[in-house]
């Protein structure tokens, strides 16, 4: 007997957006989150990348992000803005919005659904079998899933405890980051010296003509690199101190911190994201440089990338091979930022040679292709999953085109918000009416006569039909013949007569 059929450790933001996905799968989900409340210490995310606030409309909810926050150019790659305003999305534009909302909306959707919620409750340890997964907490008590899901950050228990190797770099630099009152006035803004980055501003802002500007009054958001590499995460007001007064030649009168926190350019993934029953997602499997804003936005898509395909193997659709799948897309992806932060925070370094490396790249960037493709790397809006060869969409993210249905016009979008596949038809009404499939399979008759374009690559051939996977990816392209679509069905969803259960290991087999 188990407590629920997956439980998630860690109710951050990838822990939260993996509940809501799985709630949606009609997952009997559970989260075990050590904090009492959603509440963060300390600011962390600044905002959100182009990609994650189409996954997000992708299930309805991008509007109570946009609401709150401020729409804004944030793609950059070392200190070099990368606008976005030309790309063929939606939301050819970044979100402005410290971690704490982000979290405390997301918290607010997965209210609304069936999960259930172990606050202040910390995970102690985990053991595995067969058949499913005991979880021990502290003060006692236990838990049992058929899975469990580490979420729960990168000094991950659930990695440790499933003895999954986490390679990578040691911190070459660090830096403090906090939020104080300050009797002095520094100048707000980034700066650069001899000892590195560092930066002061105030939490509240707006962005006027594309500026910051920052509130009048409240206290001030610090972050200086240290003179040598910290440890530990509970660094002082004397730390602070002394790292402001050996950069800046004084502490502005830095007192009564709010919170105070370090972050370092360590740099390491999970060697494998799954070991049976328990698998990685977010900062669990991935640590890097905060450089470019993409730890969260990656444990987002992680979690967007699993939810569909755990739902899937629990509730017996698919065979557990499919979640062979989530690690194949997801930790190239991963390791690919891990490689444009490391090239990030190297860029970052007090030393005359790399500031002009940093300016050589700077202007590498101010040209046409470079920033198209670095801008589409850091939105996240290039990511492709390797599905094979054949039409370019094929494992890209479906573009949000406008739809003319019976019903009118429809978004892409808006027909994966409850988190099914979707047969979308644009060629011969009926052509895939005798095509067998799972009844979770959507099939949608529509029409579009616009242009397909996609980031980087420009306009592509109008496909005739798409498969979409409730992540939002192409998992198959028709040319106006179901050439290729059962193996398609069967291979991601499951088929109504078993075909593409069991079998290989390989998902693509
Ligand atoms: C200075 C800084 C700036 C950043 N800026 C950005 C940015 O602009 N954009 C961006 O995308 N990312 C940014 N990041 C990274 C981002 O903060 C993280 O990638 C993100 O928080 C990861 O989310 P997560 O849910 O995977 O892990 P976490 O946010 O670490 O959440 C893990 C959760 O698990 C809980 N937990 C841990 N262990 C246990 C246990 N044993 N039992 C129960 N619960 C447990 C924790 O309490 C926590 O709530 C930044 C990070 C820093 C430090």
């Amino acid at each position: 007997m188990t407590d629920h059929a997956v439980v998630i450790v860690g109710g951050g933001p990838t822990g939260l957006m993996l509940a809501g996905e799985l709630a949606l799968a009609g997952m009997d989900v559970a989260i075990v989150e050590r904090r009492p409340s959603q509440d963060l210490a300390g600011a962390r995310a600044g905002g959100l990348h182009a990609r994650t606030i189409e996954v997000l409309d992708q299930r309805g909810i991008a509007g109570r992000f946009l609401a709150e926050g401020q729409v804004a150019q944030v793609a950059g790659f070392s200190g070099t803005r990368l606008d976005i305003s030309d790309f063929p999305t939606r939301h050819p534009y970044g979100l402005g919005l410290w971690q704490n909302h982000i979290e405390r909306i997301l918290a607010g959707w997965v209210e609304e659904l069936a999960v259930t919620f172990y606050r202040g409750r910390e995970v102690t340890a985990l053991a595995q079998d067969g058949a499913g997964v005991d979880i021990q907490l502290a003060r006692g008590g236990q838990l049992r899933a058929e899975y469990v899901v580490g979420c729960d950050g990168g000094r991950s228990l659930v990695r440790k405890a499933a003895g999954i190797d986490f390679p990578g770099w040691d911190p070459t630099t660090s830096a403090l980051i906090a939020e104080v009152e300050m009797t002095g006035q520094p100048e707000f803004g980034v700066h650069q010296n001899a000892f590195g980055i560092h930066s002061f501003g105030r939490r509240e802002y707006e962005i006027r003509d594309g500026q910051v500007v920052y509130a009048d009054s409240g206290p001030v958001g610090v972050m200086v690199t240290e003179e040598h590499v910290g440890t530990g995460s509970e660094p002082t007001l004397l730390d602070l101190s002394d790292a402001l007064i050996a950069v800046c030649g004084t502490d502005y009168g830095a007192h009564s911190p709010i919170w105070i926190s370090r972050f370092t350019d360590m740099t390491r993934q999970a060697a494998i994201y799954r070991s049976a029953r328990v698998l990685l997602a977010g900062d669990a499997a991935h640590v890097h440089a905060p450089d470019g804003g993409q730890g969260l936005n990656t444990g987002v898509q992680d979690a967007v990338n699993l939810g569909w395909k755990l739902g899937q193997v629990v509730n017996g659709t698919s065979p557990e091979r499919l979640l062979d799948s989530y690690h194949a897309e997801r930790h190239p992806v991963a390791a690919r930022v891990l490689r444009n932060t490391m090239a990030q925070s190297a860029l970052r370094r007090p030393d005359p040679r790399i500031k002009a490396a940093g300016e050589v790249v700077a202007e590498l960037l101010g040209m046409e292709e470079p920033r198209k493709r670095f801008a589409a790397m850091q939105s996240g809006l290039d990511i492709r999953y390797d599905l094979g060869e054949g039409h370019p969409l094929l494992g890209r993210r479906m573009p949000d085109v406008d739809l003319v249905t019976t019903g009118g016009t429809e978004p892409v979008y808006s027909l994966l918000h409850e988190g099914h596949p979707v047969l979308l038809n644009l060629g011969t009404p009926g052509t895939f009416d005798s095509v067998p499939r799972v009844e979770r399979v959507r099939l949608v008759e529509a029409r579009y006569d616009g242009s397909w374009e996609l980031p980087v690559l420009g306009e592509v051939t109008a496909p005739v039909a798409v498969l979409i996977r409730p992540d939002g990816h192409v998992a198959w392209v028709g040319d106006g013949t179901d050439s290729g679509l059962r193996e398609a069905l069967a291979k991601w969803f499951g088929s109504p007569d078993g075909v593409g259960q069991g079998g290989s290991s390989n998902p693509e087999g």
